[in-house]
């Protein structure tokens, strides 16, 4: 199976500028108690593979479960799905993150995220299906990325009705969604709906088993529980893409921060005790040592970044 390995400058300091962060959080608590998302709850099992769940931390006043079968993670209680949804459209957080956090760090997302998925899409999509293509983007659109797409391929808006669509499409991109969806299944569904026989969907998150995640737990930094309800692990992805018909043609994880934010927490948070020879791996003297270690954890796919590729049957 296809396997990205990438070897970059991304800095920690410059994709989640440490202020802008602190800011952002502080808001998504002030959302969290103003929508109240901890109360009318409902449990939940492993919404991957349907296994049960172990609790693994709290965050914010969620819980996360570690899927004892497959390995993700998940928020369960999950928050009631019309409160969450006034968390997306109303709340400070993400109005934040849309007027500050992403216009300050637009520039390192087009070199770091925005130019290197499209260079993905275009190359994965021409070698398995050809030219002639037609692609949409399943939630919240990114315009700099679908204007990137155009000059190559058709962009089309997502289908309004996804169960009797007009015209199935070639390639679905989900793109930072599917961890945020309050209802995983039904997400993963649509995709697989509006897509033709043999159909491409592009999926990047966040993974359950990254190292990030595994060393962090609770203290991620950048783990925001309304928005990250559910991590999936690879075995998580297998089952949750096979219940759908979809094969799983590419898994990766290309990410470049977990050294560098893993060592900053260690910095920040004494209370935060590595096994030793992690600690020192991290934070060693030498950076290239960071650099290779996070080079060993992409060929392992144990990166926090996950970009898959899964094909419709
Ligand atoms: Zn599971």
């Amino acid at each position: 199976m296809k396997r990205v390995v990438t070897t970059g400058e991304l800095t920690q300091l410059a994709m989640r500028p440490a202020g802008l962060l602190d800011a952002y959080l502080a808001h998504a608590e002030a959302d969290i108690a103003r929508f109240e998302l901890l109360t009318a709850g409902v449990n939940r099992d492993c919404p991957a593979c349907g296994g049960s769940g172990a609790p693994a931390f709290e965050r914010l006043g969620f819980s996360y479960k570690r899927c004892t079968t497959c390995g993700s993670l998940y928020v369960s209680p999950l928050p009631d799905p019309r409160r969450l949804a006034q968390y997306h459209a109303d709340g400070a957080a993400e109005r934040f993150r849309r007027e500050q956090v992403l216009p300050s760090t637009a520039e390192v997302r087009a070199r770091h995220a925005v130019g290197p998925r499209a260079h993905w899409v275009l190359a994965a999509a021409a070698a398995r299906l050809g030219t002639g293509l037609t692609f949409a983007q399943f939630g919240e659109e990114s315009p700099s990325l679908l204007e990137l797409l155009s000059t190559s391929v058709s962009v089309v808006q997502w289908p309004d009705d996804t169960a009797s669509p007009d015209v199935r499409i070639d390639c679905a991109l989900a793109f930072d969604v599917l961890e945020r969806s309050a209802d995983f299944a039904q997400a993963l569904h649509c995709c697989r709906l509006a897509l033709d026989v043999r159909g491409l969907l592009f999926v990047t998150t966040v993974s359950g088993e990254g190292f990030e995640i595994r060393m962090l737990g609770s203290r991620t930094a950048a783990l925001v529980p309304p928005v990250h309800l559910q991590l999936l692990s690879r075995a998580g992805w297998q089952a949750a893409l096979a219940r759908e018909g979809f094969a799983l043609v590419e898994y990766s994880t290309p990410g470049e921060l977990d050294v560098q934010a893993v060592a900053e927490i260690c910095r920040r948070d004494p209370g935060v005790v590595l096994p030793p020879i992690l600690d020192e791996l991290v934070r060693h003297d030498d950076e290239q040592v960071g650099r290779v270690f996070q080079e060993l954890l992409q060929q392992a796919c144990l990166s926090s970044h996950v970009q898959l590729v899964a094909e419709a049957s």
